[in-house]
């Protein structure tokens, strides 16, 4: 039994989105692991430096999440973290399509792994990081779609 779970993404940047799910894993379980993948295949707009200043600025009002960087396995994630929990944010049939084929993988490699699927609320089910940046990118405003770490993030971006 573990009372930690590891929350992992690629955060580029985080979102209220993520920070809903954050915010709900907290009520849950009593420590979140924030896990900010370093793995280039997403090829991330932000350094894995900035996404962690970010995420950090964010939940700092949250004293039981601690953000850490990783790459790999998420199995040997958790088995470093001495947890079998997984939490996942689920937006839509995309997210599901997509999970299900994670989670079954996952399941394969370690059986006692256990993936916990949290429904994004209704206001932020629309946002996703890549939305986000495009939309940043062509002008629109998106203050209110992100932490204030990560709007300045992207400003300081898309001002030049
Ligand atoms: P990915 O791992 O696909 O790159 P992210 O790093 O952006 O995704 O997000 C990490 C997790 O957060 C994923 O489970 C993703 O489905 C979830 N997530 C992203 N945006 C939202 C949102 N707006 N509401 C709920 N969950 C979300």
């Amino acid at each position: 039994m573990s009372n930690k779970a590891i929350y992992p993404g690629t955060f580029d940047p985080i979102t209220n989105g993520h920070i809903s799910i954050i915010t709900r894993a907290t009520l849950i379980f009593s420590k979140i692991i924030l896990a900010i993948t370093t793995n280039p295949s997403k090829n991330p707009m932000f350094s894995i430096e900035k996404r962690v200043e970010c995420a950090k600025e964010a939940v700092a009002h949250l004293k039981n999440v601690e953000i850490i960087r990783f790459s790999g396995l998420l199995i040997h994630l958790a088995q470093e973290q001495k947890t079998n929990v997984l939490i996942r944010g689920l937006r839509n049939v995309e997210d599901f399509e997509n999970e299900t084929k994670r989670y079954h993988m996952n399941k394969y490699l370690n059986p006692t792994l256990e993936i916990i699927f949290l429904m994004a609320t209704e206001e932020s089910t629309y946002l996703s990081s890549s939305l986000i940046k495009e939309i940043a990118q062509n002008g629109g405003n998106v203050e209110s779609l992100l932490p204030a770490s990560a709007f300045k993030a992207l400003t300081n971006v898309y001002q030049t």
